[in-house]
């Protein structure tokens, strides 16, 4: 059991993307963990939402829709969260497609080089599991292990699809500005995901003058002094400090559940203002 139990958890995964329960799963268990608002964020879609939204509001929890963009800075991949976003917005139809299209490649030839890494495993198995669900990584890791070809999840990515491991094949993602330009056309905020070791105050300053609205500052990947450094670093760079649990379902027994990494309520008001401000008419 965690220790502490955050207002809100803001960043969840479903089986809209590579997530192990529904939306309606995902906003039930939040309600039980006895979190007051949560936010979806799938990867690349916001198919999700809309059912999230509607067992938000039946179980009396406060919802901010979201979604995690992947995009391309400086030859590296990135995460950029958006939050506030409007899910009947124009923009995602046309943007889903694409990357639905190409994950879906992605995860075909991440078969064959499994293949010829010796697993007999076929595109048709991968097809099964991914559903309608955005395709990722952890959808292939799922097809070997369903099949007997590896132990676990945890082993799949150590030794094929992990960042860089041989069945790991790069994402023909936006790049970022584009990214944090398309977050805000449909309305939301664009706030820089886990950061991890790898954003200097130089970088965070490049990406807030390209748009960049927070950081994402309380996660299960950063530990105390990182959370430190990037709520130092929100506050310099007036970037709004979000958190949450990335949860994807609990498989392999996995350690963060929902509403163990968040933020406080005043996050929230605090995102759904500059949203807000994003949406009026005047704004340019
Ligand atoms: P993708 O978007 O297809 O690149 O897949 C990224 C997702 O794979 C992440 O959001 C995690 O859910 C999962 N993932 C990435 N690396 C690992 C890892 N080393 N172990 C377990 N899951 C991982
Ligand atoms: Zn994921
Ligand atoms: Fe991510
Ligand atoms: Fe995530």
């Amino acid at each position: 059991m965690s220790s502490d139990l955050f207002y809100a958890d803001l960043h969840i995964h479903t089986t809209a993307s590579d997530g192990l329960l529904t939306p309606t799963e995902v906003v039930r268990e939040a309600a039980i963990a006895g979190v007051r608002c949560l936010a979806v964020t799938d990867h690349d879609t916001v198919a999700g939402l809309g059912e999230a939204s509607r067992e938000a509001r039946l179980v009396g929890l406060e919802f901010m829709p979201g979604i995690e963009v992947s995009a391309w800075r400086h030859g590296r991949e990135i995460h950029v969260l958006g939050y506030g976003v409007d899910a009947d917005s124009a923009v995602w139809p046309d943007y889903e497609r694409r990357m639905m299209d190409m994950r879906r490649e992605r995860a075909y030839e991440m078969v064959d080089r499994l293949q010829s890494l010796g697993k007999d495993l076929q595109h048709s198995d991968v097809d099964r599991i991914v559903g309608d669900a955005m395709p990722g990584r952890p959808h292939v890791a799922r097809a070997l292990v369903e099949k007997g070809l590896i132990a676990s999840m945890h082993d799949a990515f150590a030794a094929f699809l992990g960042d860089g491991r041989p069945a790991d094949v790069p994402k023909k993602a936006v790049g970022y500005r584009e990214v944090i330009a398309m977050i805000h056309g449909a309305g939301g905020i664009a706030v820089l995901a886990h950061p991890a070791h790898r954003f200097t105050d130089y970088d965070l300053a490049e990406l807030r003058d390209h748009g960049l609205d927070g950081v994402e500052v309380v996660h299960p990947s950063h530990p105390p002094d990182l959370t430190q450094y990037y709520a130092n670093a929100a506050r310099r760079h007036g970037l709004i400090p979000t958190g949450g649990s990335d949860y994807h379902g609990s498989a392999d027994g996995q350690v963060p559940t929902i509403g163990s990494f968040g933020v406080a309520e005043d996050v929230v008001k605090e995102i759904r203002q500059l949203a807000a401000a994003y949406r009026t008419p005047s704004h340019d």
